[in-house]
């Protein structure tokens, strides 16, 4: 996707798959043996895992299907629970050994069903599996709204875990995401302390939660400086680095859903697109950063606020588009001369304009979109090697941004 437009990517329109999220209690039959099917479940899963991991050569589907499915049968699992386990152990093996890693080792207890294994019943907010030879139904421990907003939506296979003594369940489902034409666009340039939004005549600051949450990270690594080696073996210490982890990832998780709602419902309002920097390029660009836990926490609040957009915008039909954000705050926005900066001032020798970093990223964002939608005198300006029907996709997608460029242009 990212080959044929260097500038731009625009989140692909298709069928896109959402998670529905909960806690969840057996309300038929025993928790006990589901915790025991559970466990065989882990346990099977594994010596699959050692098994493949013994052989020089990876063998294919089909011969993963004949060495295995009978004795996973005979372990008592359902013939799909059967084949969704030497799957999931030919996949992790394959890509731990094209990752030169070592051998995977499960930890966690989990599964994965499928239709013929599982009974959705969003109406009552419950869920039935079956691993072996019992069916277990389980409630769903979680808002009565939150459930409600997947009715509509086609079910595709469902994931059960234990973690922590609690059980969760998870409901994948199939959204087809179909972005609406956009009529103008929202930039957003985000940093630790604010975002600021720029929706082509005016600049917007929000506040953003992360120096809170980068204050109770630092205090947690502060401890872990000052017992190099007892936080990890006193229950106190370790204890307290947690909790304050803990709370700096919520604060950032939270803060990103209710921003991220704002905002797509806001585009949704007026029928724009919303433009981010794209993350992969933010990190090459920050790599030199000397601060690591300014670093590592400017990237996970990046990535936490773009899944939240994104996911919200998928539910809403919001166009999402990613700008490589190289150089976004070095050139002037009117003119794209290099600008001098006294502090976060920026000031252009040749036109006279003034404004601060944040401004000038948010502003040279959305003169980037439309730069890679625009197209020089009308013609696509990706050269694409890609196939014909990608191609073609990408040429209407092209012209419906076009279409947004007239009207921000009248
Ligand atoms: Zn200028």
């Amino acid at each position: 996707m990212k080959a044929y437009i260097s500038l731009a990517r625009e989140m692909p329109e298709g069928v896109c798959r959402r998670a529905l999220k909960a806690r969840a209690e057996v309300i038929e039959g025993s928790v006990n043996d589901l915790l025991w099917d559970l466990a065989v479940h882990r346990y099977t899963l594994q010596k699959v895992i050692n098994a493949l991991w013994e052989l020089d050569k990876l063998p294919k589907k089909s011969q993963v299907h004949q060495l295995f499915y009978p004795v996973l049968r005979s372990y008592g699992f359902r013939a799909h629970v059967a084949r969704n386990i030497y799957s999931t152990a030919l996949a992790l093996v394959k890509s731990a050994r094209e990752n030169k890693g070592s051998k995977p080792l499960i930890r966690k207890m989990s599964a994965r069903l499928d239709h013929q294994d599982a009974r959705v019943d969003l109406e009552n907010g419950a869920v039935r599996i079956i691993f072996r030879d019992r069916w277990y139904s389980l409630r769903l421990m979680h808002r009565r709204e939150y459930v409600e907003r997947f009715r509509s939506f086609k079910w595709k296979e469902v994931h059960v875990k234990c973690h922590d003594g609690e059980l969760y369940v998870s409901i994948v489902f199939e959204v087809r995401y179909a972005p609406y034409t956009p009529r103008g666009l929202l930039a957003l340039d985000v940093n630790l302390k604010h975002i600021v939004i720029y929706d082509g005549s005016s600049v917007r600051r929000y506040k953003a939660k992360f120096v809170d949450a980068l204050s109770k990270r630092a205090r947690a690594e502060e401890l872990q400086r000052k017992y190099p080696k007892r936080w990890r073996y006193n229950k106190r210490i370790l204890n307290r680095v947690k909790t304050l982890h803990k709370r700096a990832r919520n604060i950032v998780v939270d803060w990103c859903r209710k921003f991220a709602k704002e905002i797509v419902l806001e585009a949704k309002k007026h029928n724009y697109a919303i433009a981010l920097e794209d993350l992969a390029h933010l990190r090459e660009n920050m790599s030199k950063n000397k601060n690591i836990i300014v670093w590592k926490l400017t990237m996970f609040a990046y990535r936490k606020l773009q899944e939240s957009i994104v996911s919200k915008a998928i539910e809403y039909s919001v166009p999402v588009v990613f700008i490589n954000p190289k150089s976004t705050s070095l050139t002037c926005p009117r003119c794209s001369t290099k600008l001098i900066y006294n502090h976060r001032l920026a000031v252009c020798s040749k036109c006279g304009f003034i404004g601060d970093r944040d401004k000038v990223g948010a502003t040279n964002i959305w003169f980037k979109v439309l730069d890679a939608y625009a197209g020089e005198c009308g013609s696509p300006q990706s050269a694409p090697a890609v196939k014909d029907e990608t191609r073609q996709s990408g040429r209407t997608r092209n012209e419906g941004m076009r279409k947004v460029i007239k009207n921000i242009q009248m």
